[in-house]
This record gives structure tokens, C-alpha cells and sequence, in this order.
């Protein structure tokens, strides 16, 4: 790899971190007790916690590092629907009611998420772009439009095909074959908007506690004794929100999920000319491989960040990110010579039938297993799970039952993640 790939001063971390530092190291001990203790301060526990401590619970949130380290504060900042899925497949699984409503939850949680961000007034550069979902062969494109033609009724989202020859029009790139547009799908900044939870629940009364990992969770006297290094909460309901950090602590959850890196770069600042020739709509856009490319300009419209699985094993982000910066310069030869300043990763969780999980097994509340798509699903979910556990009427979903699944001799560690890219990858080479 060239030096020069990256600008001085570069860091592996988090672009968003530079305008959304992640609060700092406090050394406050936990209460000996709480109502609700809530493992995880991303989008799930945060939403969660909100919704409890307004309900007037006593909340305490604990996160091994500062609050929002995982993937809260890292990820894409692109906003969908973000049900995996399809009806048919669905349908297939679960039965054509379950499907629908399962399909639903998708679209909710997207209106949700927007109409959360407007109401609770939190300023974190969200706006309604669109997505270009782009084609990477012709056999895609023609997928794209039978879906988009025969979407199930009732369940029709707005989306419309930009052909090849129009394509200049969503993306300055001459890589894809065509795509669709969804203009409902919107972008924020991801470290910002978790400030703006973390401020609200705070807000409303719920503790949050940084660096103070959970190492043990025992259940005892109508509750559970939460233990961690700076001393332990005797507390009524735990909620797991760990998703793809899940560790040993709770292995029931941590079978069930599968953790996979996501890598992103930001290029240096770049001039408007050439972003907006790039991006014309200044869209949020993803393609059609297995092995998905996600990209989109940053808020101020000054850098592309570039996001994908380029690893075979979990890497260094010094080592991904030449290789985003060729698959980058592959879709936009214009950026060749544009230099990196933030490279970084973070872990989502996939689970085995690539929906979200939640609920409670053996008395602990879960939410988890966005699989890559948890800014609306985790915001969405975590606030279902908060009214599960206050016991309201809200905090039911279509997903409630399902069963969550694992694999025999799997226990949290993903040995067949190799194969499984070198799969995919060769799927999206042969054009299928
Ligand atoms: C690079 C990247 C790009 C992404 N892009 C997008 C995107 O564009 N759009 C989209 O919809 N989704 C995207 N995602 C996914 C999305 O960010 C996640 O699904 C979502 O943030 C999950 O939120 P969460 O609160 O469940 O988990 P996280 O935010 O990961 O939080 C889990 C927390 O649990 C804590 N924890 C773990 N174990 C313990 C313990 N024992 N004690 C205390 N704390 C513990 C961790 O420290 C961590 O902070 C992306 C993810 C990544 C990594």
C-alpha cells in the first residue's frame, strides 16, 4: 500500500467522532441498585432507556467503552426500511399474515425513525436524500424492475428505475448498469443523532455509565445482580442491547448472533464541483452485490465515505483501507488520487434467518441482530423493547415469538465467515 493514500493527520477512527467526540472517561461508580439496567448505550439500549425513564423507571445504562463505541457512532448514516427479507421468502417461512406484518414493521420503523428525529428536535443533519440503489450487472437491473413492478399490495413502496443511459442523473459513474431510486430512504449524521439520545435520556432521568463493562449477570431475589468492576446493581429487569459486541456474559445471545466487520474510509475534503458531479442528488446509494458497497457524501457535501466488507478475517482499518479506496476509485476513476483522513470499522450482527430479534429469554429483555441495517431497526426496536419491559401495550411487533435461532457447535465465534465471503464474492464476479 502507497503512504501517500493517506493525508497527514490521518486517523483510524470514526469520521463522525471529529464533530460528535464520544463522551468522555468518567470514573462514577454504578448505583447499588435500579429498576432496569440496560447492557449496550448504541440506538437499542438508548431507546430503550428513554422510553422507560419516562415511564418513570429507574434506569441505569452501562457500556464496556465510552457510550455509543459500537457501531451507533461508526456506521454508514444511510436510513431504510431495512427488513432483510422479502414477502415471498417471508411468506415461504412464516405464513402470508406474518409476512405482511413483518414487512410492515420495516416501513414503520422508517416513518418512525423521522418523525422521532422532528419531534425530539435532535439536530443531527437528517434529510430525506433518496437512495440509488445501484445495478452491477444487467441481470440485477432486470431483478430490480420485476420487483419494483409486482411490490405486494399494500406493501408498495415509492421507487422508480433509472436506466444506464440515465444514470448520470443519481450517481457520476459509468461502473453500473442502471438502478433504482427510492426516495423515501433518508441520511443523518450517526454519531450526532446518538448524542441527541444519549442527551434525551439522560434527560428524563436514565444513568449512563461509560467504560464500565457488565461481567456477569445472576439472577436471584425476584431480580438479577449485574456485576462489573466498579461494583455491582441489584436491578428488577435487565435488557441485553449488545448486538454485534454480544460477549460470554450473556451466551444464550451471543449463539444466536453472528458478528461481521463493516469497513468505511472518508476522503480528504474535496472541492463541490467534483461532489456534486458525483452525486448529483446528493443521495445516500448502495449496489446489488452480496458483498455490498455503501457510500454517500458527508453532510457538509466536502468527502465521499465509502463503506463494504473487504476482508476475508476481521482486519486492521490501515489495511482495508486501500482496498475501499481501489473499489472507490473502481466506481469513481475521479477519485484516484484523493487521499484518505479517517478509516474504520465496526461490528454489526447477522443472525441465521437475517431478521431482527427481540424479546426475553430466561427473564433478560434482547433487542438485536439489525444485520447491517440498524440506524431505523435498533431506534425502532429499542424502543419497542423499553415499552415491552414497562409492560405497555406498545411494545408488541410482529417479530414477538419468533424463534431465534443458532447452529449446533456455533458459539458466538463466526469460523465460517471465510468461506462464506470467498462465496459471495464469487457469486458477485459471476454475475449472479
Ligand atoms: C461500519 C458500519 C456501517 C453501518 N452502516 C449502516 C447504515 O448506513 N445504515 C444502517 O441502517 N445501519 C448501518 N450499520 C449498522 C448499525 O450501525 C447498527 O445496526 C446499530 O447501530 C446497532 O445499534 P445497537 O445499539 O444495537 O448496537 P451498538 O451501537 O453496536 O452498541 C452495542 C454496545 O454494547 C456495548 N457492550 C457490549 N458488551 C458489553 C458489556 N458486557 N457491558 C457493557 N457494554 C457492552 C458495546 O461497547 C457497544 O457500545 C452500520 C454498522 C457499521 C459497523
Amino acid at each position: 500500500m502507497t503512504a501517500s493514500l493517506f493525508a497527514p493527520g490521518y486517523q483510524d477512527m470514526p469520521y463522525w467522532w471529529e464533530a460528535a467526540p464520544r463522551p468522555a472517561t468518567s470514573d462514577e461508580s454504578p448505583p447499588g441498585q435500579a429498576d432496569i439496567v440496560i447492557v449496550g448505550s448504541g440506538y437499542t439500549g438508548l431507546s430503550a432507556a428513554l422510553v422507560a425513564a419516562r415511564a418513570g423507571r429507574d434506569v441505569l445504562v452501562l457500556d464496556a467503552e465510552a457510550a455509543g463505541w459500537g457501531c451507533s457512532s461508526r456506521n454508514g448514516g444511510q436510513v431504510s426500511t431495512s427488513i432483510k427479507p422479502g414477502y415471498a421468502d417471508l411468506a415461504k417461512r412464516h405464513g402470508p399474515e406474518r409476512a405482511f406484518a413483518i414487512r410492515r414493521e420495516g416501513m414503520t420503523a422508517l416513518d418512525w425513525i423521522g418523525d422521532f428525529i422532528r419531534t425530539e428536535g435532535i439536530d443531527c443533519d437528517w434529510e430525506v436524500v433518496g437512495r440509488f440503489h445501484a445495478a452491477h450487472n444487467p441481470v440485477q437491473y432486470e431483478t430490480l424492475a420485476k420487483d419494483v413492478a409486482n411490490q405486494p399490495k399494500g406493501l408498495e413502496i415509492p421507487a422508480h428505475m433509472v436506466p444506464r443511459a440515465e444514470q448520470h442523473s443519481e450517481i457520476g459513474s459509468d461502473y453500473y448498469h442502471g438502478g433504482v431510486v427510492y426516495p423515501r430512504h433518508a441520511a443523518l449524521d450517526p454519531a450526532k443523532y446518538h448524542l441527541g439520545l444519549l442527551e434525551r435520556a439522560r434527560a428524563a432521568g436514565a444513568r449512563v455509565i461509560g467504560h464500565c463493562p457488565v461481567t456477569a449477570i445472576e439472577r436471584g431475589g425476584g431480580g438479577f445482580t449485574v456485576a462489573t468492576p466498579r461494583g455491582s446493581v441489584a436491578a428488577r429487569n435487565v435488557a441485553i442491547c449488545t448486538n454485534g459486541y454480544t460477549g460470554t456474559v450473556t451466551p444464550w445471545q451471543r449463539r444466536r448472533v453472528i458478528p461481521i466487520g463493516s469497513y468505511i474510509i472518508a476522503t480528504e475534503e474535496l472541492p463541490t464541483e467534483l461532489t456534486s458531479r458525483l452525486s448529483p442528488k446528493n443521495r445516500v446509494m448502495s449496489d446489488t452485490r452480496k458483498l455490498i458497497f455503501y457510500y454517500r457524501l458527508s453532510p457538509d457535501r466536502r468527502r465521499v465515505l465509502f463503506g463494504g466488507r473487504v476482508a476475508y478475517k476481521e482486519t486492521d482499518p490501515r489495511v482495508s483501507a486501500p482496498r475501499l479506496h481501489d473499489w472507490m476509485s473502481l466506481i469513481f476513476p475521479e477519485l484516484r488520487e484523493v487521499r484518505i483522513t479517517h478509516s474504520w470499522v465496526g461490528f454489526v450482527a447477522y443472525t441465521f434467518d437475517t431478521l431482527p430479534h427481540l424479546g426475553q429469554q430466561d427473564g433478560l429483555y434482547y433487542a438485536m441482530g439489525y444485520c447491517g441495517s440498524g440506524v431505523s431497526l435498533a431506534s425502532y426496536f429499542g424502543w419497542r423493547l423499553g415499552h415491552k419491559i414497562v409492560g405497555s401495550a406498545e411494545g408488541k411487533t410482529a417479530l414477538d415469538g419468533l424463534d431465534f435461532q443458532t447452529r449446533p457447535f456455533y458459539t458466538g465465534n463466526p469460523w465460517f465467515l471465510a468461506a462464506s465471503i470467498a462465496y459471495y464474492k464469487w457469486r458477485d464476479k459471476r454475475n449472479v
